[in-house]
C-alpha cells in the first residue's frame, strides 16, 4: 500500500513536471497518481497521497509556495476515492462528471490559497481579511475563464480518464485491499473524519500562521467539533491531541522557529479544556439524538404493527373520541362503507351525518345512539343494523368504551358483516320449521292409531302387544314434544311468535299449572306447596306464562326423587313479580348453571340420561320471558336442590 502511494507520488511529480516544465502545456496533470490511489485504496489514502505529493514537491523544488496547495491535492485524492466508491468509474458520463466536479471543487479550495500566496497582500488586521477575500474572488473569477477552466476542471477530467485506464489494469490486484480498507473505513468513520479534520486544520494553521499569527490554531476548534459530531468522544479527543501538539510543535518547527511563551501554554490548556467539554457535550447530544431516533423508530414499528392488526381483522373499526371526533378507522371500514379513511378521520360526528344517512337504514336512530353514547365511559352495547349502501348488508354493531391506564380515550365502534350468517340462520330456521311441520302430521296419526288399538277399537289385544304398543305410544309422545319444542324455538327465533300483553292473574296461572301437573306429581308422590303474595298482578302473555311455569314445575318433578317436596312462590320485587320453583332434587353444578338456558344443553348425569328430554325447554323459557320484558335465572347447589325463577313486569295501575 505504501509502495503504491510512493509510486503514485512519483508519477504525480514526473508527469506534472514533464507537462508543465518540459512540454509547457497549460495543464498540471499532477494528480493522476493521487486519483489512482484514491480509486484503488479509498478516499483517505487518496487524500494522503495528494498532500504528500505537494509537500515533497515544495521541498524538492525548494518552493514553499507549493506546500499550501497540499490542501487542494488532498481534496482531489479524497474526492476521487469517494467518487469511485459511488460508482464513478462504471460509466463514462459519471467519470466525466466526477472529474469536472473535482476540478471545480479544487478551484474553490485553491482560490483563497492563491490569494494568500500571490495576492500581494501586505496590510494587517481587517484590511488583510478584506484583501484576501477580494483576491479570492478574483481568483475564482479567473478560474471561470477559459484559461482557468482548462487549468482545473479539464485538467481533472483528463487525469480521471488516465487514472481510469490504469485502474482497469490494476484493480484486480487491489480488490482485496480495497474491500479491506473500505471495511476499516466503515468501522472507523469517526476516526476517518477526525484524521481528515485534524489534517485540514494542521494544514490551515501551517499555511495561515504567518498571517493570522497564533490565532490560526483556532481552526482546531472546528476540527474537534466535527470529530465529536461524527465520531463521539474518542475521535474528538484524538483531534484535541493533534491540535494541542500542533499548537506547540508548529511554533518551534524550523519553518517558524518561534519561542513557546506562557501565553501559548495557556492557550493550549484552554484549547484542551474547551475541546474536552465540547467533546462530551456533543457526544451526549449525539447519544440523546440516537436514543430519540431509536425510540421513534420503535414507536413507528409499534404503530405499524398495531395498524397491521387493525387492518387485518374482518370487522370495520372506528375509534371515536369523547368529544365526538373520529380518531382512527381501519382499512376494512373504508371497504365496508365506501368512505376512504383519510376522508373520515378527524371529522366530527356531526359531519358524518350524511354518511350515516347514505349508508344505514334507520340512520337517525343509529346516529342519535352514537352521539349519546360517545361520552359514556362505562356501558357496552350491541345492536343489529342494516346497511343499504354501497350494498345491502346485515351488520352486528358493537360499541365499547376504551380506556388507557386512567384515562377515557373514547369509544370503539365495531361493525361485523353478518349477512351470510343471518342467511344461513334463516335457511336453518326454515328447514327446521318445515321438517317439524311435516313430522307432526304422521306423528299425530301414529299416536292416534296406537291409542285406538290400545283402546281395543281394532279388536282384542293380548298383554304383550299392549306393552309394545305402550312403548310406541310413549316414544311418539316424546317425538311430538321434541317437534313442538323445535317449532316453538324456530317461531321465536324468526320473530314469528306473537306476544299478547294483557293483565294476567298469576294465582290463576299457578293453579292451572298445578292442576295439570298433579297426576304426574302423584305418580312420584311429590308434594307441591304454593305461596302467593296477594295482589300481585302482572302484564304478560297468559299462555306463554303457563308454558314457562309448566316447564319449571315439570323439570322439578322430573329431576327430583320420589317423595320430594316442590314449592312455587310468587312475590313482588320492585316493579316485577318474581316467580320461583324450588325443589330439593339433585341440584346443578355451577359450570352447568351458566349453560342451562342455551339450546340443547343437558347436564350430563345419570338422572338426566334416565329422564330423557330435548334440552330445549329452558332456552324457550328464557326467550319467552325476555319477550315479555322479564328475566330468568337459577340458584342451585349440588345435592341440595335448585330454584328456577323468572320475573314479569307488574301491571301498571290504570291498565285495568
Ligand atoms: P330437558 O328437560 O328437556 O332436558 P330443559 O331445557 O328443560 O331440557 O333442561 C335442561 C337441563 O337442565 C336438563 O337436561 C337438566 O339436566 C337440567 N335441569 C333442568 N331443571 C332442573 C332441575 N329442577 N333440577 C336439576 N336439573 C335440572
Amino acid at each position: 500500500m505504501l509502495l503504491l502511494m510512493a509510486a503514485a507520488v512519483a508519477v504525480n511529480m514526473l508527469v506534472g513536471h514533464v507537462v508543465q516544465y518540459v512540454l509547457q502545456w497549460p495543464l498540471f496533470l499532477d494528480a493522476i497518481g493521487t486519483i489512482l490511489v484514491g480509486a484503488l485504496l479509498g478516499p483517505l489514502a487518496g487524500a494522503a497521497t495528494g498532500a504528500l505529493t505537494n509537500l515533497l514537491w515544495a521541498r524538492f523544488l525548494d518552493d514553499p509556495s507549493i506546500a499550501p496547495y497540499a490542501l487542494t491535492a488532498a481534496f482531489i485524492g479524497w474526492a476521487a476515492g469517494y467518487a469511485v466508491q459511488r460508482g464513478a468509474f462504471r460509466r463514462i458520463n459519471r467519470l466525466l462528471l466526477a472529474g469536472l466536479l473535482t476540478g471545480v471543487g479544487g478551484a474553490f479550495i485553491s482560490a483563497p490559497i492563491t490569494a494568500y500566496i500571490f495576492g500581494g497582500i501586505t496590510q494587517g488586521g481587517a484590511d488583510y481579511l478584506t484583501n484576501t477575500i477580494t483576491a479570492t474572488g478574483a481568483n475564482l473569477l479567473q478560474a471561470a475563464t477559459l484559461q482557468g477552466f482548462i487549468s482545473d476542471p479539464v485538467d481533472k477530467v483528463i487525469s480521471f480518464a488516465v487514472a481510469w485506464l490504469l485502474w482497469r489494469f490494476l484493480r484486480p490486484h487491489f480488490t482485496p485491499w480495497t474491500t479491506g480498507s473500505e471495511q476499516i473505513f466503515e468501522s472507523w468513520t469517526g476516526y476517518t473524519v477526525a484524521v481528515i479534520a485534524g489534517l485540514a486544520a494542521l494544514l490551515f494553521s501551517f499555511v495561515f500562521l504567518p498571517a493570522f499569527g497564533r490565532s490560526a490554531f483556532s481552526i482546531f476548534y472546528v476540527a474537534v467539533l466535527l470529530s465529536a459530531w461524527r465520531g463521539g468522544v474518542g475521535p474528538a479527543l484524538f483531534t484535541t491531541a493533534v491540535g494541542a501538539v500542533a499548537n506547540l510543535l508548529l511554533l518551534i518547527s524550523p519553518y517558524y522557529a518561534a519561542v513557546i511563551g506562557a501565553e501559548d501554554w495557556l492557550r493550549t490548556l484552554i484549547f484542551v479544556l474547551v475541546s474536552c467539554a465540547v467533546a462530551v457535550i456533543v457526544d451526549q447530544l449525539g447519544r440523546r439524538t440516537h436514543e430519540l431516533h431509536a425510540a421513534l423508530l420503535a414507536e413507528r414499528q409499534g404503530q405499524a404493527r398495531q395498524r397491521a392488526i387493525a387492518d387485518g381483522v374482518v370487522e370495520a373499526l372506528a375509534l371515536i373520541s369523547p368529544d365526538q371526533r373520529v380518531l382512527a378507522v381501519n382499512r376494512r371500514f373504508g371497504e365496508l362503507f365506501g368512505a376512504p379513511p383519510e376522508r373520515v378521520v378527524g371529522q366530527h360526528l356531526d359531519d358524518t351525518r350524511t354518511l350515516y344517512e347514505q349508508v344505514f337504514e334507520d340512520a337517525d336512530a343509529l346516529y342519535e345512539a352514537s352521539v349519546i353514547t360517545s361520552s359514556d365511559a362505562q356501558q357496552s352495547y350491541t345492536r343489529q343494523i342494516v346497511q343499504k349502501w354501497p350494498q345491502y348488508r346485515e351488520l352486528l354493531h358493537y360499541s365499547a368504551p376504551v380506556h388507557s391506564e386512567d384515562e377515557f380515550l373514547g369509544r370503539l365502534f365495531v361493525f361485523r358483516d353478518v349477512t351470510q350468517e343471518r342467511e344461513v340462520d334463516r335457511l336453518k330456521d326454515e328447514f327446521v320449521s318445515m321438517v317439524s311441520h311435516e313430522l307432526r302430521t304422521p306423528l299425530t296419526s301414529i299416536k292416534g292409531f296406537t291409542e285406538m288399538v290400545l283402546d281395543g277399537d281394532a279388536g282384542e289385544i293380548n298383554e304383550e302387544v299392549a306393552d309394545y304398543l305402550g312403548t310406541v305410544h310413549s316414544n311418539a309422545d316424546r317425538l311430538v314434544a321434541l317437534v313442538n319444542d323445535l317449532l316453538d324455538l324456530s317461531r321465536i327465533e324468526s320473530g314469528r311468535v306473537q306476544i299478547k300483553l294483557e293483565a294476567v292473574d298469576l294465582a290463576e296461572i299457578v293453579a292451572l299449572v298445578v292442576r295439570t301437573m298433579q297426576p304426574k306429581l302423584d305418580e312420584k308422590q311429590q308434594q307441591l306447596a304454593v305461596h302467593i303474595e296477594p295482589g300481585v298482578a302482572v302484564t304478560g302473555d297468559g299462555d306463554k306464562l303457563i308454558q314457562v311455569l309448566t316447564n319449571y314445575v315439570s323439570n322439578a318433578h322430573k329431576y327430583s326423587p320420589v317423595g320430594s317436596a316442590i314449592e312455587v312462590t310468587v312475590r313482588r320485587q320492585d316493579d316485577f313479580a318474581h316467580v320461583a320453583v324450588t325443589d330439593n332434587g339433585h341440584g346443578i353444578a355451577p359450570e352447568d348453571q351458566a349453560m342451562l338456558f342455551t339450546r340443547f344443553y343437558r347436564v350430563d348425569n345419570s338422572m338426566t340420561r334416565e329422564v330423557g328430554g330435548t334440552g330445549l325447554g329452558l332456552s324457550i323459557v328464557k326467550q319467552l320471558i325476555e319477550l315479555q320484558g322479564g328475566e330468568v335465572g337459577v340458584r342451585s347447589a349440588l345435592g341440595e336442590g335448585s330454584t328456577f325463577w323468572f320475573t314479569v313486569p307488574v301491571q301498571v295501575i290504570g291498565d285495568w
